[in-house]
């Protein structure tokens, strides 16, 4: 792994570094070190950012180029960005604590595929749509033309701070938006580093401004601007209501990717080695703190005891420790006080009756004296109406739930404020099919977990979210949509409801 610069980063304002006299020290999750300093912006740098954004949209130096222009220097930065992946993995890790494995698989690797997906898809997207001809009430064609909205906010969670961002950066500057970005504040460094990488190759200065700060003053700001078109927002769901009364003041265009409760159905016939490893897999990749995970395992009263037994033996040797061994499966979380939150969920499931079968506790021992540990944590014998089993605790804890029959699972499944995704463990696909036809979710993976396909919208039903991202609808959020009415008849045709038909034959 390359030793990284991590110096001071400024915020990235109209292609310029920009100081603001306050500034944050960005810590390492898993020792607690400082890996960076970077320049805090407020509510007037927000300002500025939108201002720069706006003046780079109105004059044309991005939004006017062709698709085929524009595609070419987004293919250009995810190139240079591939360059320097290493870089860009330990900036990402040294934030949030991911493994190096999955920082370099999940957290850039997906980002840089998912950009260059919308950089290919510029080429083959419907900018003019044309509608059938009419003949009524005249002959005439209606053309329906996706043109950027002008300047979008990105609001970014700190767990995938590059993916999330480029879910939004992506499509936005495909459809020749400019954008403000409002990193969160203890994640800033790897979408800054790729801004200065995105302006060294190609990209116009003022197109992608990237401000660091406080949730509840730049972001606030950023969705309450005047001048923002659209807010993306990924986050907690508490947030996201307050982006929508926020963006609510000038009626802005919003995606809201919010909280999730994942349910894991196993159904009786699946091959148990297949699911004990991908509930596991589908609930501790970064420590349970992915939107997405799935945290309630839904088992079968039948196999509840050897699923059990042999899930508590299987998550026993996943290998807790140093984020930049490749051999580490799982590594700390990211705060103190998120800490905190996950303990305190656990000691609430055990006063609710729960066992905690495994783990529930801060990890002990050499190299765990400093940064922010928990055991991966099973908890047995939840019910479904547990504060557990309901709320998004986002740290490595399952719960595990049982059920009779494939109606009470799908009951307890979306038996949830929550609907963003889910997986089913079956030998049957078209059992599992009929079960996944069933659950509330944006997304459903059959004998899988985690599958992020960027030609597919990835979005929640219920609070986990408003629109979907990735796919080729995602870059329609991008656009207004603008239709042009040609009339074809050659002549002033008289329709029966114009208001000077009396006079028709004057
Ligand atoms: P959060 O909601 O606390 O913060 C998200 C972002 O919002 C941060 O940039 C923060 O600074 C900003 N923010 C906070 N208060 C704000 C305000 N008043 N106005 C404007 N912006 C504000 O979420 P988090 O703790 O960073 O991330 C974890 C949450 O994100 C979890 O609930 C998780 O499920 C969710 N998440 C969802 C997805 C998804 O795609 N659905 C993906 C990842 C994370």
């Amino acid at each position: 792994m390359t030793a990284v610069d991590v110096r001071h980063y400024p915020m990235r304002i109209g292609g310029r570094d920009v100081e603001t006299g306050r500034v944050r020290a960005i810590i390492d999750p898993s020792d607690e070190s400082t890996v960076a300093t970077v320049a805090m912006g407020g509510a007037e740098h927000i300002d500025d950012a939108v201002g720069a954004a706006k003046a780079a949209f109105e004059a044309g130096v991005w939004a006017r180029k062709t698709p085929s222009e524009r595609a070419a220097v987004m293919r250009r930065i995810a190139a240079a960005a591939n360059d320097v992946i290493e870089e860009l993995v330990e900036l990402e890790m040294s934030a949030n604590g991911a493994t190096v494995r999955q920082a370099t698989g999940f957290h850039v690797g997906y980002a840089l595929a998912h950009f260059t997906y919308f950089a290919d898809l510029i080429e083959t997207y419907n900018w003019k749509r044309p509608a059938p001809i009419v003949t009524f009430p005249t002959l005439a064609q209606s053309v329906v033309h996706r043109e950027p909205i002008g300047v979008v906010g990105a609001i970014a969670p700190w767990n995938f701070p590059l993916l999330l961002t480029l879910w939004k950066v992506g499509p936005a500057l495909a459809a020749g938006n400019s954008v403000v970005v409002k990193p969160d504040e203890h994640t800033p460094l790897s979408i800054l580093a790729f801004a200065r990488i995105a302006e060294e190759n190609g990209l116009p200065p003022g197109v992608l401004n990237v401000v660091p700060g406080e949730g509840r003053e730049a972001g606030a700001r950023l969705a309450s601007h005047p001048d923002v078109g659209k807010i993306a927002f990924t986050g907690s769901t508490e947030i996201g209501r307050e982006i929508m009364r926020l963006a609510s003041g000038t009626v802005k265009n919003i995606t809201l990717e919010l909280g999730g409760k994942g349910p894991s159905i196993v159904l009786d016939d699946a091959d148990l080695d297949l699911a004990v490893d991908g509930v596991l897999y589908g609930c501790f990749v970064y420590s349970g703190q992915v939107c997405e995970s799935g945290t309630r395992a839904i088992v079968p009263h039948a196999i509840y005891d050897e699923f059990v037994e042999r899930l508590l033996e299987r998550a026993a040797t996943i290998r807790i420790g140093a984020t930049r061994d490749w051999d580490t499966d799982m590594g700390p979380v990211i705060n103190a006080k998120q800490k905190a939150r996950i303990l305190d969920y656990i000691e609430g499931a055990r006063s609710d009756g729960a066992t905690v079968a495994l783990g529930g506790r801060t990890v002990e021992g050499h190299g765990f004296d400093k940064g922010f540990w928990i055991e991966p944590t099973i908890i047995t014998g939840v019910r479904n109406d547990m504060r557990i089993a309901q709320e998004e605790v986002f740290g490595p804890v399952l719960c595990v739930i049982a059920y009779d029959g494939d109606d009470e699972a799908v009951a307890i499944a979306n038996d949830s404020q929550y609907g963003l995704a889910a997986s089913v463990w079956s030998g049957d696909n078209e059992r599992a099919l009929a079960v996944s036809e069933r659950v509330q979710a944006g997304s459903v993976w059959i004998n899988d977990a985690h599958q992020i396909n960027a030609q597919v919208p990835f979005g929640g039903y219920k609070q986990s979210g408003i629109g979907r991202e990735l796919g080729p609808d995602a870059l329609d959020e991008y656009t207004e949509a603008k239709t042009i009415h040609l009339d074809l008849s050659g002549g002033r045709e008289r329709k029966p409801f114009d208001i000077l038909l009396s006079h028709a034959d004057d």
